[in-house]
């Protein structure tokens, strides 16, 4: 079988055929080091292992791993999620136009609003998941458009097959932030995006214990995918060896994990819709949801495991029933097989979020268990 025909849980569990050359072991060992030798004519022993900041066979590996779930050209892996995001912005030239989607996750906004006032590029920020807004905006030329679906906190989903067309249309290149949804639940290069990011410190590692970013490109040979790969080379954002190696070892449950993520998720918000002291459930798999037909079309296998919850009432009685919460961690981040509860409003205090907004990250753990301590947290 070729590793074209390999599923995505085989993929995941043999780390894409990793296995240590040296000693036969089924897994492979980490290569720490970060210069490599030379032979007495001075030409290097290995032609592609010089320096640890240009390549590691470990980081390598983790990429493959990445790059085979995303069906993807080639992958390269970055010390995290922003990192990642830094490096395509980046990539543009200055005075370039960029549309990026609105209400997507804060750090990412923040980040690129600065660096395009800096580089003196156009950003048009747009609601991408209401097409004739980014119709709209795609009628001028543009360098890239940027998405993020599912969207965090706001579950907005946008359908990338269309956005690929009309970003195609304005010159764009289109880029998906696919970290909600996983290479798992959505292939994002194949419906039509040039490049998908993920922060692979949420799900793809899955246990709250690595930070780190992805970058995966459908064409190695654009000009966009090169001033990357030089960037990194040249910038030093490379993930060091050991995280490399905890997220290949993550990644082996990657399909596991999200399958039972999205049926504890999903059970989880059909609880909390039938409750009369929630106002409202953003989660994609439910049929109410305004992005679930775009979700069904384009998600496989599940909705995900992000979801926010409007509690009815005030800011103190959100508050007041996350402290109440004994199962769920009182934490930001997402995407770990522990489930997570936020106060985004806490988080994000400037960016109009809710203060009765709840952003919850659903992991392994039973589901009952989760399902009574929301129940217990919400009758007080
Ligand atoms: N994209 C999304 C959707 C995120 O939720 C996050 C972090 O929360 C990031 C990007 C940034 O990733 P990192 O924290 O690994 O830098």
């Amino acid at each position: 079988m070729s590793e074209d025909e390999r599923r995505p849980a085989t993929i995941a569990a043999q780390a894409a055929g990793a296995v240590d050359g040296a000693t036969g072991g089924v897994v492979p060992g980490i290569s720490m080091a970060t210069t490599y030798g030379r032979g007495t004519d001075y030409a290097l022993l290995r032609a592609d292992n010089s320096y640890g900041r240009d390549h590691n066979d470990t980081v390598r590996q983790a990429e493959e791993v990445i790059r085979q779930l995303e069906g993807a050209g080639a992958s390269l892996l970055f010390p995290s999620g922003m990192a990642a995001v830094a490096a395509v912005f980046r990539a543009l030239p200055s005075g370039a136009r960029v549309v990026l989607q609105s209400g997507i996750y804060h750090g990412t906004a923040t980040f690129v609003r600065a660096y395009c006032v800096r580089r003196a590029i156009l950003l048009d920020e747009v609601d991408a998941a209401e097409p004739g807004a980014l119709a709209e905006a795609c009628r001028s030329s543009a360098d890239m458009v940027w998405i993020e679906t599912p969207s965090n906190p706001w579950l907005k989903t946008t359908d990338i097959a269309a956005a690929s067309g009309m970003a195609h249309k304005a010159g764009a290149v289109l880029v998906v932030d696919g970290t909600a949804a996983t290479p798992v639940l959505t292939r994002a290069l194949a419906l039509g995006a040039d490049l998908v990011m993920q922060s692979a410190t949420k799900a793809l590692n899955g246990h709250s214990d690595v930070l780190a970013g992805a970058l995966s490109c459908s064409e190695p040979g654009q000009e966009m995918w090169q001033e990357i790969v030089r960037d990194r080379h040249s910038a030093g954002a490379i993930l060091g060896p050991f995280e490399a190696w905890l997220l290949m070892r993550g990644m082996r449950t990657l399909p596991l994990r999200m399958e039972r993520m999205c049926q504890n998720a999903q059970k989880v918000a059909e609880y909390l819709e039938a409750r009369s002291d929630i106002e409202a459930v953003l989660y994609p798999g439910l049929p109410g949801h305004e992005g679930h037909e775009i979700a069904a079309r384009q998600m496989c296998g599940g909705y995900g495991y992000l979801m926010s919850v409007l509690v009815k009432g005030d800011k103190a009685r959100a508050l007041d029933v996350v402290g109440r919460l004994r199962v769920f961690h009182r934490a930001t981040s997402l995407g770990g097989v522990e489930s997570l509860v936020e106060h985004r409003q806490t988080i994000e205090p400037q960016s109009g979020i809710p203060d009765t907004l709840l952003r919850l990250s659903i992991g392994i753990e039973d589901a009952g268990d989760l399902i009574a301590d929301l129940g217990q947290a919400l009758d007080g």
